[in-house]
């Protein structure tokens, strides 16, 4: 998982996918990202927001983000890296959801080897899911 030479041309920088210390895998960056810069992006199955609110409602861990009132992009079966990326209530990235792209971009300034996350957000469905970010002011909940 995470080898460079699978990385698609969307993501702009080098990740790894790793266990993480705050849930499951994590993206750790291979090479510095400086602040603002497109790390990358994630592409999935397009469904309806009702389909993606089923799918929130009946499975233990998913990874749905809406892109628009009608439309989000179920990541179950993406095999892009930034799928991976983990919530934390103190992020280091933030999600960006325009013209139907989910990317993602350093809110500052991110060292080799440090854990990529973002806030997820209310457009984001993680499942029913305990935030273990460990961050000082975590919301303790996903
Ligand atoms: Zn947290």
């Amino acid at each position: 998982m995470g080898r460079l030479a699978d990385h698609p041309p969307y993501q702009k920088y080098a990740v790894a996918v790793r266990r993480s210390r705050i849930d499951g895998f994590g993206v750790f960056a291979l090479e510095p990202v400086p602040r603002g810069q497109k790390i990358g992006e994630v592409r999935g199955e397009p469904i309806s927001v009702s389909e993606a609110r089923r799918r929130a409602a009946t499975l233990e861990r998913i990874m749905i983000v809406e892109i628009s009132p009608r439309t989000a992009v179920d990541l179950a079966r993406s095999t892009d890296p930034m799928r991976f990326t983990n919530h934390s209530c103190q992020p280091n990235g933030r999600l960006s959801i325009q013209d139907g792209r989910i990317e993602f971009y350093a809110l500052r300034d991110i060292a080799v080897a440090e854990e990529i996350t973002v806030a997820y957000g209310e457009t984001h469905h993680a499942g029913r899911l305990a935030c273990r970010c460990g961050a000082p002011g975590c919301v303790g909940r996903l």
